[in-house]
């Protein structure tokens, strides 16, 4: 039987992202609403079976707080792979993680396999999927251009400034960010760690530019 293949992979990216919570989720396929700020660093391996080996991550969730950013070379250094998360629903946060992409591709493994990867995509599709209303408010104001939406429901009254529902809570365009990612040879993709969407699948993608030793 091959041995599994360790891979390090490292998560860098602005606090409150989604970090650990898309580690959970691909590591114990489980998510919490009240994630407690990693500090420091944590460890945790999962393995990952692709058709024609097996790896296994050691993967380093570092904590996103400014106050840690001297301790992240420590992780990276010898990482074969980065996943870089930012917020969807957050401008600034991808901003931090083109600074991460940067700091990686002057000072990391010039081979390391970097995947930018949008979290939280539950909150910007339906209102009823994001879980975020409050119990009783549905789903019927959304501002959705998006040409896959339905279209909106007639005859509404409008109301007062409702909370921020679906698309509108979007911050970056999904194309502009695959679009950086392409320039700068990274994968990318979008995740809802809550929903589980798209996680695994960002490891898998992972697996696969991994070298065979
Ligand atoms: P980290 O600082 O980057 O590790 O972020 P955490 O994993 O601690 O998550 C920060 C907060 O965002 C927590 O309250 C999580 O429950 C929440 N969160 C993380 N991922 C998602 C997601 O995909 N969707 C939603 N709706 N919330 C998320
Ligand atoms: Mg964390």
């Amino acid at each position: 039987v091959d041995k599994p293949v360790q891979v390090k992979l490292v998560l860098l990216g602005e606090a409150a992202v989604g970090k650990s919570s898309v580690v959970m989720r691909f590591v114990q396929n489980d998510f919490s609403e009240n994630k407690e700020p990693t500090i420091g660093a944590a460890f945790l391996t999962q393995k990952c079976r692709l058709e024609d080996r097996v790896l296994r991550y050691e993967i380093w969730d570092t904590a996103g707080q400014e106050r840690f950013h001297s301790l992240a070379p420590m992780y990276y250094r010898n990482a074969q792979a980065a996943v870089v998360v930012y917020d969807i629903t957050k401008a600034s946060s991808l901003e931090k993680a083109k600074s991460w992409v940067k700091e990686l591709q002057r000072q990391a493994n010039p081979n390391i396999v970097i995947a930018l990867v949008g979290n939280k995509l539950d909150l910007v599709q339906s209102p009823a999927a994001a879980g975020a209303a409050p119990a009783g408010e549905e789903a019927e104001d959304e501002e959705a251009d998006d040409a896959t939406a339905t279209p909106g429901e007639g005859g509404e009254q409008p109301l007062p400034e409702p909370e921020q529902e679906g698309e509108s809570l979007r911050q970056v365009p999904k194309d502009e960010a695959a679009a950086y990612a392409q320039e700068a040879g990274l994968l990318f993709a979008e995740t809802s760690a809550k929903t589980g969407e798209g996680v695994v699948e960002v490891f898998t993608e992972i697996a696969k530019k991994i070298p065979i030793e």
